[in-house]
């Protein structure tokens, strides 16, 4: 997508901190950060958001999931951490390319606000 944020950062017409990469996964950091650790992941094609996933896209999603594990397991997460997703403008979605963000390095409190 042309006017997407998140595609500009895959392609690299707007920089960003990776952390990780793979064919079809990109993680970097977020320019926002709301806990001492707050990577976002996404997947290198564009999806909008969570409801738009199908058995066609969904296989990227999983891979989304291996690599948060790999991750976790990378940097010695082990007291936890959080993945959130959020879908539509009510949830808090502001870009418009699915992304999970990846928090850690602090408590999390639930029900999340
Ligand atoms: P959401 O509000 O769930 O859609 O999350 C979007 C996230 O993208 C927010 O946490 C922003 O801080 C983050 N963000 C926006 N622009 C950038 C950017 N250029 N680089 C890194 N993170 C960004
Ligand atoms: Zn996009």
């Amino acid at each position: 997508m042309a006017d997407c944020l998140f595609c500009k950062i895959v392609k690299g017409e707007i920089p960003s901190k990776k952390v990780y990469e793979d064919e079809t996964v990109y993680v970097f950091e977020d320019i926002e950060p709301t806990a001492p650790i707050h990577y976002l992941v996404i997947p290198k094609e564009h999806i909008s958001k969570l409801d738009e996933i199908t058995e066609e896209n969904s296989g990227v999603i999983a891979h989304i999931f291996e690599v948060i594990s790999k991750l976790a397991k990378d940097m010695g997460l082990k007291d936890g951490f959080r993945v959130v997703s959020n879908c539509g403008a009510q949830a808090g979605q502001s870009v418009f390319h699915i992304h999970f963000h990846m928090l850690a390095g602090r408590e999390f409190g639930w029900p999340a606000g």
